[in-house]
């Protein structure tokens, strides 16, 4: 995967794709101190580009990384790089981090802050769990309270943990893994937020402790467009066993159906389909 052709954007210079790497002691592969962002081009145009660009200003002074890009120019080396690589349906993935430098310890104040953008093909994240629903374990690691970490921020620390319940999830033989939150909540899955169906209500957790997803966003208006009520609020886990349909939603996800988490069954239902297709039909400027 490094090895291979293509054009990534390194501090401002095209990089040949098998080039673009980084010293051993950066400073981020040991403290993590490292944003992204995901986001996907359709037909040629980043949906929601900007508000990713402002994300990712916004995780990198959460943790204290000072970005030397404005978002106007954040815009322009993402519209270059798919250019340069000539592709117009693509994953993007802007990525923002402390390097090698004077700080060799837990201090990074001294160290360089690198960016860098590459753009790939990257088509359905779950495979084809897209049209009969995706299976997700329950994970064992919960989200962090808002007092142990910056959870709004899109910063890579935040997944070390979805990493590890994602490979747990997978040895099980499903796609991803539920996460509950620190108080014992339903809180998202590893990349993605989570909605419910029940008697015609939407119901999805209040991101007060995670990431509250562009497409979460996008989501709720097309629900609330279409005079859908949309209850944001605390679940319990066992309120799933009354929940008829589910769904996942997020950049690289897009909308997902699911149609079990653990021993809990969800039909893939029409507002799970009617969500699905409006939100393809959004993102290529056709909704
Ligand atoms: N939660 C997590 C942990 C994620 O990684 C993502 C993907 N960025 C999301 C939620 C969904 O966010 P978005 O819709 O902005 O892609």
């Amino acid at each position: 995967y490094d090895d291979r052709d293509g054009w990534i954007w390194v501090d401002g210079t095209m990089v040949p794709w098998r080039d673009a790497k980084v010293h051993v002691l950066t400073h981020a592969m040991h403290y993590a101190s490292s944003v992204f962002e995901g986001e996907r081009c359709y037909d040629g145009t980043i949906f929601k580009s900007r508000a990713h660009s402002q994300r990712l200003i916004a995780s990198a002074a959460a943790i204290d990384i000072p970005l030397q890009y404005s978002v106007d120019q954040i815009e322009a080396a993402k519209t270059a790089t798919l250019e340069k690589n000539g592709l117009t349906d693509a994953y993007v993935r802007p990525v923002v981090w402390r390097g090698s430098g004077p700080d060799m310890g837990v201090a990074s104040a001294r160290n360089p802050v690198h960016m860098a953008i590459a753009v790939w093909e990257w088509g359905a994240y779950y495979g084809d769990a897209k049209f009969k629903g995706a299976k997700l374990d329950i994970s064992a690691w919960k989200r962090p309270s808002p007092e142990t970490i910056p959870c709004h921020a899109k910063a890579s620390g935040l997944y070390m943990i979805c990493t590890m319940s994602k490979h747990a999830a997978e040895a099980k033989g499903c796609s991803d893994a539920l996460m509950f939150d620190y108080r014992g909540y339903v809180a998202e899955a590893t990349g993605a937020n989570v909605f419910f169906v029940k008697d015609g209500k939407v119901h999805t957790p209040t991101p007060d402790c995670f990431l509250n997803g562009l497409t979460r966003q996008t989501v709720i208006g097309m629900l609330k467009d279409r005079g859908v009520e949309v209850i944001e609020r605390h679940i319990m886990p066992d309120e799933m066993e009354s929940f008829e349909q589910c769904w996942l939603t997020g950049t690289a996800a897009e909308v997902t159906p699911v149609g079990q988490i653990g021993d809990y069954n969800f039909e893939v239902g029409a507002l799970t389909r009617t969500i699905a297709e409006d939100y393809e039909k959004l993102v290529r400027g056709k909704l």
